[in-house]
């Protein structure tokens, strides 16, 4: 069984660090690569950080009804296809998925058993001082990314888990621990318990229902 783990937070909270650490040190976890109209940045590769791919494309794609979930961030287009899923089930893999809010809300639909975590700057000075260091942005960019924040952060509500990113270690255990408690979910480990109960073989006689 997957479980499929959905993570967004305004850019600069730390959400990239944070799924960082999670993919490399939980086992059995498979990341989303999404697809994006936007052009790479930095040493961004197509495939691993994202399938590049262009407008018409994507939107025949759109059509074609092969995304789970996508949205417009920022004028350009993010969606997440279906095949990502797919591959992670054949693999027996849980799936991280780093989307926005608005794609978050459309897979939660879909599977309503996914797990939603959002993550959050204690502040919106540290915010503003956390992109500044990130020395990717200019002061422009900047601006508009706090801006966008102010309206990201009311969603939070929408979420399963919200986690504040102050201090980093404690924020990435805390990120781990909710994986890992999801995968010792009743209904995660039904399959094991079977086989647990048959070792003890038949309830006596006179249990109760809760007992059988
Ligand atoms: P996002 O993916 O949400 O845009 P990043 O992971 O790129 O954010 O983090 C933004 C910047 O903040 C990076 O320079 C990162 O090293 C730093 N950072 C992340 N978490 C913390 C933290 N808990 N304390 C201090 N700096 C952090
Ligand atoms: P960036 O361009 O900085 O990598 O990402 C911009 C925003 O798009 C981030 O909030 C990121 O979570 C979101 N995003 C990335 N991939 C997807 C996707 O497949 N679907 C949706 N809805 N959002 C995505």
């Amino acid at each position: 069984m997957t479980t499929v783990f959905i993570i967004s937070a305004p850019s600069g909270s730390g959400k990239s660090t944070l799924v960082n650490r999670l993919m490399t040190e939980v086992e059995g976890l498979t990341f989303s690569v999404s697809c994006t109209t936007r052009a790479p940045r930095g040493s961004e590769v197509s495939g691993q950080d994202y399938d590049f791919i262009d407008r018409s494309e994507f939107e025949g794609r759109i059509l074609a009804g092969e995304f789970l979930e996508h949205a417009d961030v920022f004028g350009n287009y993010y969606g997440t296809h279906t095949s990502e899923l797919d591959k992670a089930r054949a693999a027996g893999k849980d799936l991280v998925l780093d989307i926005d809010v608005q794609g978050a809300a459309q897979l939660k639909k879909r599977i309503p058993d996914a797990v939603t975590i959002f993550v959050l700057a204690p502040s919106r000075e540290i915010l503003e001082k956390r992109l500044r260091a990130r020395s990717q942005d200019s002061d422009e960019v900047i601006l508009r990314r706090l801006a966008n924040a102010a309206r990201e952060i009311r969603n939070y509500s929408l979420y399963d888990y919200v986690l504040v990113n102050e201090d980093l270690n404690l924020a990435a255990e805390s990120l781990k621990g909710i994986v890992r408690a999801e995968r010792v979910r009743r209904v995660r480990v039904e399959e094991k318990i079977r086989p647990i109960l048959a070792t003890f073989g038949a309830p006596p006689a006179g249990a109760c229902d809760a007992e059988r």
